[in-house]
């Protein structure tokens, strides 16, 4: 290849730089590896924590490419569907796509321990720790560090990859340039962590292969099973308003409001009022810029594209853009012209699942909880059986397929357009599995999509 550099630098040894090491050691490249944190796996930052995060296929099919699956998969606990608990008490179910399909809770800290150990087993593959990246020029390709022991170390590279999360010191060195476009975005909603510990018994408390979900309209609750028995909560939340963090600052108050609100889950959170207390409330932020490719650096996962968490997508959007750089250094006989394909594919698509994600915000803290809503949701379900190759619930393509997001986002909107006018039907509770219901949709899809 063309330019192919020999030395590399990966800055942040997150989910996503850890991954990334390997895909490009694999590739014949010399990679440095550089994390401004301790070694996860000899220090006690995430130990005691269990914060989890949900696996999809496009996850998967990176982790596989390079051999990682089956180590992960023995960390990760399906999850075939979401138990909505309603405010009465009572239970719904939805499944998340055909039978066997299912995302996959996994731990944050287990998962960038395994890959962390991973690429270190690559020969081609050098990890620092405890060195955090302050300056950078881009065009050089020099790097300066801060080290906690030896202070500044600078170096020079052939290549760079800022992994280096959603506040990317390497994105604020393009900041600094010309013609360099950046939004930030932060939603009005932060986020709590709470915990449902297992039983006397070591025995998960509520059914374990399920995402749980308490949706009320403006916020939610949602509880993901880790393999030691316990639920990791996370409570979706207004900073300010009359439902909103602002207004329960004492654990007293918040534990009446979830008396109210939460009754079924704050029964089974006996830490509640010391976690209330102490767990921060973070802010949730959309980041979008580009180019991603300045000079000898680029960028990757949440440093080109940090997204709210509610489509379970933006890990498995980095690991994505790993898997999708790999293939493009494939495909290439030029580094800069291959740096530029990845950024021209992966930027629309890094926009497609910030605005995807930001929509399902409102699914499911709101929608979930409509019985017209679940219809429409078996009206697709079954059509989809019946017309499989026509039809696939949004929700699938994103999840359980490799289809770019930006097409899945496409194809989307025009399936909403359609079931929406299904949904318009008076009779439409009675005739929701009626042939006729049926040829409407083939009808209309066949306009939309051009084929049968
Ligand atoms: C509440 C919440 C829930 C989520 N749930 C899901 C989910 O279910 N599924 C999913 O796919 N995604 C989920 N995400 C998104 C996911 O966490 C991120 O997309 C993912 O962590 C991005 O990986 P990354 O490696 O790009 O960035 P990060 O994980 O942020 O890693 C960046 C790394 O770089 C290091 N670093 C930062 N600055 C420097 C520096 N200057 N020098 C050296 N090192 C540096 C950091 O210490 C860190 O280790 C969730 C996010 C949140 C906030």
């Amino acid at each position: 290849m063309k330019h192919k550099p020999e030395h590399v630098a990966v800055v942040g040894g997150g989910l996503v730089g850890s991954l990334l090491s390997i895909f490009l050691a694999r590739k014949g490249m010399e990679v440095t590896l550089f994390e401004r944190r301790p070694d996860p796996r000899s220090h006690s930052a995430y130990q005691g924590r269990s914060i989890n995060l949900a696996l999809s296929d496009r996850g998967w099919r990176a982790l596989a490419a390079v051999g990682a699956d089956a180590e992960v998969r023995r960390l990760a606990i399906p999850m075939y569907r979401r138990v909505l608990h309603r405010e009465d008490g009572t239970l719904g179910y939805q499944d998340y796509g055909k039978e066997g399909q299912a995302i996959y809770s996994v731990s944050r800290g287990g998962l960038n321990r395994a890959l962390l150990s991973l690429a270190e087993t690559e020969s081609k593959v050098r990890v620092h720790f405890g060195q955090r990246c302050v300056d950078a020029d881009l065009e050089a390709g020099r790097l300066v560090f801060e080290d906690a022991d030896a202070g500044r170390l600078e170096q020079r590279f052939d290549a760079v990859f800022g992994a280096d999360g959603a506040f990317s010191a390497l994105r604020s060195e393009m900041l600094r340039t010309d013609r360099f476009n950046y939004q930030q975005e932060y939603i009005e909603h932060g986020y709590k962590e709470l915990s449902i510990p297992p039983d006397a018994e070591g025995h998960f408390q509520m059914e374990r292969e399920a995402l749980h979900i308490w949706p009320r309209g403006s916020h939610m609750l949602i509880a993901l099973p880790n393999p030691d028995g316990s639920f990791t909560c996370t409570l979706f939340f207004a900073f300010e308003g009359p439902d909103s963090f602002a207004e329960l600052t004492a654990p007293a108050k918040a534990r009446v409001y979830f008396e109210q609100h939460f009754a079924d889950a704050l029964a089974l959170m006996p830490n509640f009022d010391a976690e209330w207390a102490e767990n921060p409330v973070s802010a949730l932020c959309i980041i979008r810029c580009y180019p991603w490719v300045k000079g000898k650096v680029a960028l990757i996962g949440d440093a080109a594209h940090a997204i709210v968490p509610f489509y379970g997508q933006g890990m498995n959007a980095g690991f994505e853009d790993c898997y999708e750089l790999d293939r493009i250094l494939s495909e290439h006989t030029d580094w800069h012209e291959a740096l530029d394909a990845y950024q021209r594919e992966r930027k629309p698509n890094g926009d497609a699942i910030a605005d995807l994600a930001l929509q399902n915000f409102i699914e499911m803290r709101d929608r979930t909880a409509d019985p017209r809503f679940l219809l429409q949701k078996r009206i697709e379900a079954r059509f989809n059986d019946r017309h499989p190759t026509l039809w696939t619930p949004l929700y699938s393509m994103v999840t359980f397929s490799d289809m770019p997001y930006a097409e899945a986002l496409r194809r989307g909107k025009i399936q909403e357009e359609i079931m929406e006018s299904v949904m318009k039907r008076p009779d439409i509770e009675a005739l929701w599995d009626a042939p006729e219901v049926e040829a409407a949709i083939l009808e209309a899809c066949v306009r939309a999509f051009g084929h049968r």
